[in-house]
C-alpha cells in the first residue's frame, strides 16, 4: 500500500510523486507527466467501532435489508460492505434499509402488543 506524500512540480507541471510504502516505511520517488486523484474511500466510521460490526475497511456491516447487527440499527450507502460505491447503489440501499426499518417497527410494535 502506497502513501501519497508528495505531488513534485517544476513550477509550471507536475514532473513527479513521493509516496512512501506502507509495508516498510521506505519512500520512494516517481517520474510522472500527470497524476488522477482518486478521494473519498475511507469510511468515516471510527465512532461506531465500539457499537456496530465493521470490516476490516471500516465499512458498516449489512445485510440485504440494510440491518446491521445491532437490533433496530440500519445502514446504507457507501458506508457500507455493499459493493460498488455508485450514487444509483447508494439510493436503492437507502430504499431497502427504509423498508428495512418499516418492517423491524411494524414486527416489535406487533410483539410488544402481543407481550402485554
Ligand atoms: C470524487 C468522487 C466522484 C464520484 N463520482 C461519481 C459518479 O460520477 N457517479 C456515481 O454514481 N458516483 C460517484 N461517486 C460516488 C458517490 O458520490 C457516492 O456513491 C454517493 O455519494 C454515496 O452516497 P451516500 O449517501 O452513501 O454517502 P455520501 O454522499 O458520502 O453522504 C454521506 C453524508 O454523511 C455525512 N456524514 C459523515 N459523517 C457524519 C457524521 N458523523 N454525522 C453526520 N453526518 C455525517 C457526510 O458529510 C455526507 O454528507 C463519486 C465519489 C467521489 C468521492
Amino acid at each position: 500500500m502506497a502513501q501519497t506524500t508528495q505531488v513534485r512540480g517544476d513550477g509550471k507541471k507536475v514532473i513527479g510523486l513521493t509516496y512512501k510504502d506502507r509495508n516498510d516505511g521506505q519512500m520512494y520517488d516517481v517520474d510522472v507527466a500527470g497524476i488522477f486523484v482518486q478521494i473519498g474511500l475511507v469510511p468515516n466510521t471510527d465512532w461506531l467501532k465500539d457499537d456496530l460490526q465493521l470490516t476490516r475497511f471500516g465499512e458498516i456491516e449489512v445485510n440485504s435489508h440494510g440491518e446491521t447487527h445491532l437490533p433496530g440499527v440500519f445502514a446504507a450507502g457507501d458506508v457500507t460492505n455493499v459493493p460498488y460505491k455508485q450514487i444509483i447503489i447508494a439510493m436503492g440501499n437507502g430504499s431497502a434499509a427504509a423498508l428495512g426499518a418499516f418492517d423491524y417497527l411494524i414486527r416489535s410494535s406487533v410483539e410488544d402488543e402481543a407481550a402485554a
